[in-house]
């Protein structure tokens, strides 16, 4: 055994990976990625969060599976694992509050040479996907994808937290059509921001 299964890929070569010979040797590889680093991702991530640059942990692994070719022999097909762990700032559309979304990827991917081949694969299999690989392959821009497709169709907390309005009369009925993204782009109003240094001032604001 020369590998060294786990060891940190560095980010230049995530961002062209070799993924037909990742997948030969059998490699496994880890590490962490921040949300500033996948520009899709931050761009789903309110603003007015005070750690906005969170942390997903990733852990890729090559294997090859053999497989019946056209001409009746078989010849080794290669796969991919990759799973992916960690949180991120959403906004809440029941509220309009950040909260903390976890996200869970875990994907096997057939790895083909061409579009073409891609396109030809049966899907009848829901657990794989099939990914066009690369000498230069962008491991990031994969995992980057797939926790985009991991994403609640509609963000919200599991509870929201009691609000002020909750406890007015008639506040608990229809949620409002509007997207709420009206204000998103206004400076905070200074006077709000001396008002949260306050002591006692954020009250019912932690997350
Ligand atoms: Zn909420």
């Amino acid at each position: 055994m020369t590998q060294n299964p786990g060891k940190p890929v560095s980010p230049a070569d995530l961002r062209a990976l070799d993924i037909f010979e990742f997948a030969k040797s059998g490699r496994q590889a880890a590490g962490a990625l921040r949300v500033s680093q996948m520009p899709r991702m931050l761009a789903e991530v309110p603003a007015d969060v005070p750690d906005r640059d969170t942390v997903f942990t990733w852990q890729g692994e090559g294997s090859t599976q053999p497989e019946l070719q056209d001409d009746g022999t078989e010849a080794p097909q290669p796969y991919l694992r990759l799973a992916v762990h960690g949180s991120v700032w959403l906004t809440c559309q029941r509220c309009l509050q950040p909260y903390s979304q976890h996200l869970d990827v875990d994907a096997t991917y057939r790895i083909v040479a061409t579009e073409e081949e891609a396109d030809e694969f049966p899907l009848d299999d829901d657990e794989v996907e099939v990914i066009v690989g690369s000498r230069q392959f962008d491991l990031v821009d994969l995992i980057e994808e797939e926790l985009l497709l991991s994403l609640p169709l509609v963000p919200k907390h599991g509870v929201c937290p009691e609000t002020h309005e909750s406890l007015l009369p008639g506040a608990a009925g229809d949620e409002p059509d509007e997207s709420g993204a009206a204000d998103e782009d206004e400076k905070p109003n200074p006077f709000a921001v001396l008002e949260k240094l306050k002591p006692g001032g954020s009250d019912g604001k932690k997350h």
